[in-house]
């Protein structure tokens, strides 16, 4: 790995505990990171245990009040430098997380770019972390509300965007004066501790930021949970673990963020762009080879395009080039482990043998490992697993319906609630569909809705809170109302 870096030193294989980089965990005990497209062991990592994330969380909170202490703007100014650091290395950041996650190298510059973006945005956003002043409720009193930084925030993401989400939530901690221990996925952590190293190079100072790197992820989750200086959790994951965080985090009425999972439904309507929506399907389907919370996973199209639809996709499928990320030209990487490989077979299997037909693909890829291929399934009824379950993976199923009343209903019978698509060109229709539609978000003639500038998040069961967006700071911060009297 180091040999393909510009700045070796960024390829790191240490874990950053209150300010420390340490090389050794105290147990003893290490783990190896692996490159999904290849098998190899790119780094062995410290695994580290209570002891090492106990330091970290006790750094934190030693950290946090002078952090707090500094104005908006001298936070932002740290927060703009890793911006620039984050851009000037972006090739080098590229790189790590392609050969720790798969995904194809520009798509990982692109992602680089994106959690960027929000260390940019919420640095700028520093310095406008506003209150209000209420008109007192009697002739003496006068009413003001601050909002305060929550503290020691404890944070946990998975491996699809190993940089992106940690970045939004370390941006945003910080910008209002929180620290933050973060654990990044075992699969994919150097992402995270590279962005360590360029945070302490923008002058994040000791402790305001730690990244443990530990396979016992219940064990982190148990501690941020049980230790009374965490005061709010972030988690991005799967709606299993966010529903034991969640349970854990009771006994002290943990604050939580939780961007849980999708079961995007996109919905084709007979009046659509049929080229816009298939370039869309393209993007909101496969991009991360289906790896998103966000990826389409159910696409509805209506009975009069249907046919049309499905020729057009699978023309511009058939064109997408599978293998190794790092090689030019490709489009779709590995899948990240077996576990996902025996999910997208799974899924396939159960809607063939229940009606469903394999339009194009179906099969892992002749590449073997955790190479497959970009799959279409046609005639995909409710009753099959893609219908109910998040893929995860490079399978698109096409079910068909008829009227606009019937699509709501389906697409709204799921207990996931984060990004939903639909293409149509009728004004009153685009109103009607986007209100009913019980999503967080909603992408209209779009499959990309993802940006620093607005609030992601899902409601149901794909999670609480948001991320970007001047709403992605407040979740960062508590609300304090100072009532002044005998004035
Ligand atoms: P996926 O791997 O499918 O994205 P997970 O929810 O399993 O979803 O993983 C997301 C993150 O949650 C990873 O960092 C993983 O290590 C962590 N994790 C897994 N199980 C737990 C748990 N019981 N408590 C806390 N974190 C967990």
């Amino acid at each position: 790995l180091t040999s393909r870096l510009k700045d070796p030193s960024l390829a790191l294989d240490k874990a950053l505990v209150g300010g420390e980089w340490i090389a050794r965990a105290e147990s003893g005990k290490t783990f190896d990171v692996t490159n999904p497209a290849t098998g190899e062991v790119i780094a062995t990592l410290p695994d580290v245990g209570k002891v090492e994330l106990v330091r970290a969380i006790d750094a934190a909170h030693a950290a946090q009040k002078a952090w707090a202490k500094k104005t908006g703007k001298e936070r932002a100014a740290v927060l703009r430098k890793l911006f620039d650091l984050m851009v000037a290395n972006a090739d080098d950041l590229a790189t790590i997380l392609t050969i720790e996650m798969g995904k194809p190298w520009a798509e990982a510059r692109g992602e680089i770019l994106y959690g960027a973006s929000y260390v940019e945005w919420f640095g700028e956003e520093a310095k406008r972390v506003y209150g209000d002043t209420i008109p007192g409720h009697q002739a003496d009193k006068r009413i003001i509300v601050v909002k305060q930084p929550v503290g020691v925030v404890g944070a946990i993401t998975p491996w699809n965007f190993p940089n992106a989400m940690l970045a939004r939530k370390m941006a945003p901690a910080i910008a209002v004066g929180c620290t933050m221990v973060s654990k990044p996925a075992s699969q994919t952590p150097l992402s995270a501790l590279a962005l360590a190293l360029l945070a302490e190079r923008a002058g994040v100072p000791a402790g305001v930021f730690s990244v443990v790197t530990a396979i016992d992820a219940a064990m982190v989750g148990q501690e941020f949970c049980a230790n009374d200086k965490v005061r709010k959790v972030t988690f991005t994951g799967s709606t299993n673990v966010g529903r034991i965080l969640m349970r854990q985090g009771a006994d002290q009425i943990k604050k939580l963020g939780l961007e849980l999972g999708g079961n995007a439904p996109f919905i084709v309507f007979d009046d659509a762009d049929l080229d816009a929506a298939v370039e869309g399907a393209m993007i909101s389907k496969y991009r991360n080879n289906g790896q998103t919370c966000v990826c389409a996973n159910r696409l509805y199209v209506q009975s009069g395009v249907y046919d049309a639809f499905a020729d057009k996709l699978a023309a511009k499928v058939a064109q997408m080039k599978v293998g190794n990320g790092m090689e030019e030209g490709v489009t779709t990487g590995p899948l990240i482990d077996e576990n996902a490989v025996r999910k997208v077979k799974e899924h396939i299997t159960d809607a063939v043998s229940k009606g469903a037909k394999v339009a194009l693909g179906g099969e892992p890829s002749p590449l073997g490992g955790l190479f497959f291929q970009p799959t279409i399934l046609s005639g995909v009824t409710s009753d099959m697993m893609v219908a109910t379950e998040e893929t995860f993976g490079p399978v698109a199923p096409l079910f068909r319906f008829d009227t606009e009343d019937e699509v709501i209903a389906m697409a709204n019978n799921t207990e996931f609630g984060l990004a939903s698509y639909f293409y149509s060109k009728d004004v009153a229709k685009i109103f009607r569909v986007a209100e009913q539609l019980e999503y967080g978000m909603v992408g209209i003639n779009t499959g990309l809705i993802s940006t620093e500038v607005a609030p992601f998040g899902g409601i149901k069961q794909s999670g609480i809170g948001r991320e970007g967006s001047k709403y992605g700071i407040e979740d960062y911060t508590e609300i304090k109302y100072l009532c002044l009297g005998g004035i």
